[in-house]
Protein backbone atom coordinates (compact mmCIF):
# COMPACT_ATOMS: atom_id res chain seq x y z
CA UNK A 1 0.00 0.00 0.00
CA UNK A 2 0.59 3.66 -0.49
CA UNK A 3 3.27 4.89 2.35
CA UNK A 4 1.15 7.30 4.78
CA UNK A 5 2.49 9.88 7.10
CA UNK A 6 1.98 7.69 9.90
CA UNK A 7 4.71 4.93 8.66
CA UNK A 8 6.90 8.44 9.22
CA UNK A 9 5.64 8.72 12.39
CA UNK A 10 5.99 4.87 12.84
CA UNK A 11 9.90 5.44 12.00
CA UNK A 12 10.37 8.66 14.12
CA UNK A 13 10.90 10.51 10.78
CA UNK A 14 8.72 13.01 11.65
CA UNK A 15 7.81 13.94 15.84
CA UNK A 16 4.71 12.70 17.52
CA UNK A 17 3.44 12.64 21.12
CA UNK A 18 3.40 8.64 21.92
CA UNK A 19 1.79 7.66 24.68
CA UNK A 20 1.75 3.91 24.09
CA UNK A 21 4.07 1.51 21.98
CA UNK A 22 4.78 -2.30 21.67
CA UNK A 23 5.64 -4.75 19.30
CA UNK A 24 2.52 -4.24 17.41
CA UNK A 25 1.24 -0.87 17.70
CA UNK A 26 2.15 2.65 17.91
CA UNK A 27 -0.44 5.46 20.03
CA UNK A 28 0.23 8.89 19.82
CA UNK A 29 -1.91 12.33 20.09
CA UNK A 30 -3.75 13.89 17.29
CA UNK A 31 -2.34 16.90 15.71
CA UNK A 32 -5.88 18.50 15.63
CA UNK A 33 -7.23 17.29 18.87
CA UNK A 34 -11.42 17.05 18.46
CA UNK A 35 -11.90 16.53 22.04
CA UNK A 36 -9.77 16.71 25.92
CA UNK A 37 -8.56 13.42 24.51
CA UNK A 38 -7.51 12.27 21.12
CA UNK A 39 -5.24 9.59 20.91
CA UNK A 40 -4.49 7.66 17.24
CA UNK A 41 -4.07 3.97 17.29
CA UNK A 42 -2.27 2.51 14.56
CA UNK A 43 -0.50 -1.14 13.83
CA UNK A 44 3.05 -0.93 13.09
CA UNK A 45 2.23 -3.64 10.10
CA UNK A 46 0.13 -0.83 7.65
CA UNK A 47 -3.25 -1.58 6.42
CA UNK A 48 -4.82 0.92 3.83
CA UNK A 49 -8.49 0.77 6.03
CA UNK A 50 -10.29 -1.76 7.80
CA UNK A 51 -12.38 -2.27 4.42
CA UNK A 52 -8.88 -4.23 3.97
CA UNK A 53 -8.03 -6.10 7.27
CA UNK A 54 -7.96 -9.15 6.81
CA UNK A 55 -6.50 -10.02 9.84
CA UNK A 56 -8.77 -10.77 13.14
CA UNK A 57 -6.53 -10.72 15.45
CA UNK A 58 -4.63 -7.63 14.51
CA UNK A 59 -7.86 -5.78 14.57
CA UNK A 60 -9.05 -7.36 17.82
CA UNK A 61 -5.17 -6.39 19.33
CA UNK A 62 -6.12 -2.65 18.13
CA UNK A 63 -9.37 -2.37 19.74
CA UNK A 64 -7.71 -3.46 22.82
CA UNK A 65 -4.95 -1.15 23.11
CA UNK A 66 -7.01 1.81 22.12
CA UNK A 67 -8.96 0.45 25.40
CA UNK A 68 -5.51 0.23 27.43
CA UNK A 69 -5.03 4.14 26.09
CA UNK A 70 -8.01 5.26 27.63
CA UNK A 71 -7.64 3.88 30.66
CA UNK A 72 -3.95 5.30 31.07
CA UNK A 73 -5.50 8.38 29.75
CA UNK A 74 -7.86 8.09 32.44
CA UNK A 75 -11.19 8.21 30.51
CA UNK A 76 -12.50 4.61 31.16
CA UNK A 77 -14.93 5.31 33.64
CA UNK A 78 -16.21 8.57 31.88
CA UNK A 79 -16.24 7.24 29.00
CA UNK A 80 -15.13 7.50 25.53
CA UNK A 81 -15.46 6.25 22.29
CA UNK A 82 -13.58 4.35 19.99
CA UNK A 83 -13.85 5.51 16.11
CA UNK A 84 -12.35 3.86 12.89
CA UNK A 85 -13.43 6.27 9.79
CA UNK A 86 -13.00 4.11 6.60
CA UNK A 87 -13.14 5.39 3.15
CA UNK A 88 -14.75 8.75 1.79
CA UNK A 89 -17.70 9.14 3.31
CA UNK A 90 -16.28 7.79 6.54
CA UNK A 91 -14.13 10.49 6.84
CA UNK A 92 -11.09 8.53 6.68
CA UNK A 93 -8.43 10.92 5.49
CA UNK A 94 -5.19 8.59 6.26
CA UNK A 95 -4.88 5.74 4.59
CA UNK A 96 -3.37 3.94 7.31
CA UNK A 97 -5.70 2.02 9.66
CA UNK A 98 -5.90 3.65 12.29
CA UNK A 99 -8.50 4.15 15.85
CA UNK A 100 -9.82 7.53 17.18
CA UNK A 101 -10.03 7.50 20.84
CA UNK A 102 -11.69 10.64 22.28
CA UNK A 103 -12.82 11.42 25.49
CA UNK A 104 -12.43 14.22 28.16
CA UNK A 105 -15.93 15.72 27.39
CA UNK A 106 -19.60 14.47 26.00
CA UNK A 107 -19.57 12.97 22.82
CA UNK A 108 -23.09 13.58 20.53
CA UNK A 109 -24.56 11.27 18.91
CA UNK A 110 -25.19 10.65 16.19
CA UNK A 111 -22.05 12.53 14.84
CA UNK A 112 -22.66 14.96 12.00
P1 LIG B 1 -8.99 10.21 9.63
O1 LIG B 1 -9.64 11.47 9.15
O2 LIG B 1 -8.21 9.53 8.53
O3 LIG B 1 -9.89 9.26 10.36
O4 LIG B 1 -7.97 10.66 10.75
C1 LIG B 1 -6.68 11.08 10.48
C2 LIG B 1 -6.24 11.86 11.68
O5 LIG B 1 -4.84 12.02 11.62
C3 LIG B 1 -6.84 13.26 11.77
O6 LIG B 1 -7.59 13.37 12.96
C4 LIG B 1 -5.62 14.19 11.73
O7 LIG B 1 -5.75 15.29 12.58
C5 LIG B 1 -4.50 13.27 12.15
N1 LIG B 1 -3.22 13.60 11.60
C6 LIG B 1 -2.93 13.89 10.30
N2 LIG B 1 -1.62 14.14 10.14
C7 LIG B 1 -1.06 13.99 11.37
C8 LIG B 1 0.28 14.12 11.85
O8 LIG B 1 1.22 14.41 11.13
N3 LIG B 1 0.48 13.89 13.18
C9 LIG B 1 -0.55 13.55 14.03
N4 LIG B 1 -0.24 13.35 15.31
N5 LIG B 1 -1.82 13.43 13.60
C10 LIG B 1 -2.07 13.64 12.30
Amino acid sequence: MAETIFSRIIRREIPASIVYEDEHYLAFRDIAPQAPVHVLVIPKEPVRSLAEATDASAVGGLLLVAAAVARQEGIEESGYRVVLNTNGDGGQTVFHLHAHVLGGRPLHWPPG
